[in-house]
């Protein structure tokens, strides 16, 4: 389908970026459907102490082009203990995880069921159960299920692969006190009051896919209100009431938002959220009944600036682009991500307003370009991978929500519109695969989308622009000279792009211009009845790009100072960046104290701290009383790019008292940054802070990591221990990463993790080691890899593994580099001094310039 890049690239920064594909990756291809599933029926009951599951799944199905005798299904990881065709035993044999079980021979177009009694004992994935230990007592128990994108596998025998959709029901018995959430309607809840159970059970009569099938057991409290008849409820554990109603308040005027502008109503009988422990994800949109992570309910204080509306947004989105309409296959999984990406930053359009809509949409540019830079470049669609969890990457959810945005833009909001809702009319309950949705948008276009979808979906990487605009006097036209300098390489091509151009003129006139860029080089004339004030390419920040402007710097200035678009400031403020000169800092002071929205304000920091000169130090240190808490944060960080007990001491009443705990928390991490001799106290002082989520901790832990004081290491190896939050175990993990590999106590340490109970302390362990470069944890990483454990944890010891390879056959190439040069060195001395006794004069000059000295000493 496309092509896999196998060469390694140069990063803009001369870092190496991997290929996408994992050693082991290969092509992979939605399996054969020759029984086609119709209805999975579960029965299932909990020993919540010794998380054992015991189950009956019997699962309905019809054979396809041809006679069956045969069901193949998979069963990770579980005993089975009686299998049955019709009512009677049938043979079956387990191999791998393949369950092969013998069915009397099925016409064409019969169906049979087979019922599988089984038990799952003390499960790694698929399904947790969620207990108190010494080390975390209050801990409730909790029984949840995940089954994306493979796992379900490990809960109930299946064809655990998105291109075969089924109704579904559960049936579960729990504890009387003991709630049970499951896809669909609730058909029935039986008290059995002799053996103190209750049994619930639900039904899903809308075909769906086995990764969505879900469970959720335990104590919870809800809440149920109705949008257009349908029951929309979230659940809490019991006393987290008002954090529920603060993190899913907004979930009815979502649903409503969704189901009008789709144009298609939202599809299934409820919709239900429910907030369980130590979830391994944000969200899951599990079909009527998306699972989210007890992290996002918070409390007053962190509502100023953190809000669960994006993470409910997305998943409510996915019953639409996931659920309804499915991708047929993993290596089009973008059909999910970049659609519930895309669509929780419409909302955001709608609820926020759109100054709110084009910070989201520069984060998302942001987030891809840096993966892009630093990690890989592949293009949206391939089937080259190694596990599906490969893909689910800053390309899935975020370039392709730019994708998205382009389109939109690109058609108009109306056909853009009549095309989603053509796409999801004509393919509800069905499977897709991306020529769906092109052809829809082609269907009430006109247009011919090839072009688009070969350069964004099946390519890779974006142009990269460098402008350079001028005034011709003479000629009273602007020319603006486009070039497009990314390589033709890794699947990148020569775009074809339609971009806007702004230009301001005198007394508050505006004129815009549509080009296309599509060659290499080109130049555009623009006569003009005035010179203007201001040129702007992309306005609006429509087109996933980078770009070099060569614009002159007043123009800049009055572009920050006045356009009326917050995308325009914010291309200004990034433009000026590079321009340590006193009219731009004092153009960025204005902006960063003065700016009427906090996202310009907060670029303004982000510029000044990238600036890193005196004067913009000084402009940082007077406006950390700036109003906007996402303003202060950013002047937080951006101070954090200064050495020395300056910025520390600025940093130093953030991190003592501020309204906001994320302020506090960035303040933490960049007093760590400026390795301050203060620092270490201030760290070890927001070490005692409890707050939303440990974030305090979190960035202060990562301070001790920046700051590189060896004092941290017991500190952070306490952090470490089993029995911490989540959140500080890992980041503690990281602060240790920082310290290298030359510490062995503390390389065995971070081996020893990646054996702990918690998943993400395992792959926070593995991503540590890949950091440490420990090549004493290779002989684990490859063990790891082997096994049959959480699809991300494998590919994580894949890639840690080959990092480590590849940063020790480095480091082999630099020790041999230096014993090159200290040859050369010696072999020139020599010469210079064989050049002397002919008195010739030797030229060495060791001097270092003094401004290249002091550029070493702010870095
Ligand atoms: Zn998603």
């Amino acid at each position: 389908m496309s092509d896999a890049n196998c060469r390694r690239t140069l990063a803009a920064d001369g870092r190496f970026r991997r290929p996408f594909p994992l050693p082991t990756s290969k092509a992979q291809y939605a399996p054969d459907r020759r029984a086609r599933i119709e209805h999975i029926a579960l029965t299932l009951s909990f020993d919540f102490k010794r998380a054992i599951l015991y189950g009956r799944c019997e699962t309905t199905f019809t054979a396809i082009g041809g006679a069956l005798s045969s069901l193949v299904l998979q069963a990770g990881q579980m005993r089975i203990k009686d299998v049955r065709c019709g009512g009677k035993r049938t043979p079956f044999e387990l191999i791998g995880d393949k369950l092969h079980i013998g069915v009397p021979k099925l016409a064409e177009g019969r169906s049979a069921t087979v019922a599988v009694d089984y038990e799952v004992h003390k499960p790694e994935q698929g399904i947790y159960f969620i207990r108190p230990d010494k080390a975390y007592p209050d801990k409730p128990y909790q029984v949840w299920t995940q089954g994306q994108d493979a796992d379900a596998h490990y809960w109930f025998p299946c064809v655990d692969h998105p291109n075969a959709k089924a109704t579904t029901e559960v049936t579960a018995t729990v504890p009387a006190d003991c709630f049970v959430l499951s896809n669909g309607t609730l058909v029935s809840e039986a008290l059995d009051r002799s053996r103190k159970s209750k049994t619930y059970h639900w039904k899903m009569d809308v075909p769906h896919v086995t990764y969505l099938v879900s469970v959720v057991a335990g104590e919870f409290v809800g809440r149920t209100s109705k949008v257009d008849g349908v029951p929309v409820s979230w659940y809490v554990e019991p006393g987290r009431e008002t954090e529920g109603q603060r993190s899913f308040g907004k979930t009815p005027t979502m649903v409503r938002f969704f189901g009008d502008r789709i144009g298609y109503k939202y599809p299934y009988a409820k919709y239900a959220q429910i907030a369980v422990r130590d979830f391994i994800f944000g969200g899951m949109e599990n079909t009527t009944c998306t699972t989210q992570t007890d992290s996002t309910l918070h409390d007053a204080r962190a509502a100023i600036d953190f809000t669960s509306d994006d993470l409910v947004a997305h998943e409510l989105a996915h019953q639409w682009f996931g659920d309804l309409l499915t991708c047929k296959d993993w290596a089009h999984a973008w059909l999910n991500e970049s659609f519930a990406t895309y669509f929780d930053s419409l909302f955001k359009q709608f609820d926020r307003g759109e100054d709110e809509f084009v910070i989201q949409r520069l984060v998302d540019q942001e987030r891809y370009l840096k993966e892009d830079d630093e990690r890989y470049r592949r293009p949206i669609v391939t089937n080259v991978f190694r596990e599906p969890s490969d893909l689910f990457d800053r390309h899935l959810y975020e370039k392709g929500a730019c994708v998205l945005h382009m389109l939109r833009t690109q058609l108009g909001d109306e056909l853009w519109w009549r095309g989603i809702n053509q796409y999801v009319t004509t393919n509800a309950m069905g499977n897709v695969e991306t020529v769906d949705f092109a052809r829809a948008l082609e269907r009430v276009s006109g247009r011919n989308l090839a072009q688009f979808f070969d350069q964004w979906i099946y390519g890779a990487g974006h142009p990269e622009f460098e402008i350079a605009y001028r005034w011709d006097a003479d000629a009273k036209a602007a020319v603006v000279d486009v070039k497009q300098t990314q390589p033709e390489t890794d699947g990148t091509s020569l775009f074809s792009v339609p971009v806007t151009l702004e230009f301001g003129l005198p007394r508050g006139k505006r004129e815009r211009a549509s080009i296309t860029c599509d060659a290499r080089e080109q130049s555009f004339r623009f006569p003009l009845p005035a010179k203007p004030q201001t040129f702007v390419f992309d306005p609006n920040a429509d087109v996933l790009k980078t770009v070099k402007l060569g614009v002159p710097r007043q123009m800049l200035l009055h572009q920050l100072a006045s356009e009326p678009l917050v995308a325009s400031r914010i291309a200004a403020a990034r433009a000026l960046a590079s321009d340590a000169s006193p009219d731009s800092v004092a153009g960025l002071a204005e902006a960063l104290g003065n700016d009427a929205f906090w996202g310009v304000r907060a670029e303004a920091a982000k510029a000044l701290g990238k600036i890193r000169s005196d004067a913009a130090l000084a402009a940082l240190v007077r406006a950390t009383k700036v109003a906007h808490p996402k303003a202060r944060r950013a002047v937080a960080e951006a101070l954090g790019e200064f050495r020395g007990d300056e910025p520390c001491r600025a940093l130093e009443p953030l991190l003592a008292s501020d309204k906001s705990y994320f302020v506090e928390a960035e303040a933490a991490k960049s007093i760590g940054k400026t390795r301050s001799s203060r620092a270490f106290d201030q760290l070890s002082r927001a070490m005692r802070k409890t707050s939303f989520n440990d974030v305090v901790r979190v960035h202060a832990l990562a301070g001790y990591g920046e700051l590189g004081d060896e004092r941290a290491i017991a500190i952070a190896l306490e952090w470490t221990s089993y029995g911490r939050s989540i959140f500080a175990r890992r980041a503690a993990i990281a602060a240790l990463a920082e310290f290298g590999d030359r510490r062995k106590d503390v390389v065995d340490a971070v081996i020893a993790l990646l054996h702990d109970k918690q998943l993400r302390v395992r792959l926070a362990a593995v991503d540590a080691l890949g950091k440490m470069n420990a090549a004493a944890a290779l002989h684990e990483l490859d063990h790891l890899a082997t096994l049959d454990v959480d699809g991300r944890l494998a590919s994580a010891a894949v890639e840690a593994a080959q990092k480590i390879r590849a940063g020790t056959a480095q480091s082999d190439e630099l020790r041999r580099l230096r014993q090159d040069v200290d040859e050369l060195r010696a072999a020139n001395a020599k010469l210079q001094e064989r050049l002397a006794e002919v008195g010739s004069p030797a030229a060495t000059d060791g001097k270092r310039n003094g401004r290249a000295r002091q550029a070493a000493r702010r870095r």
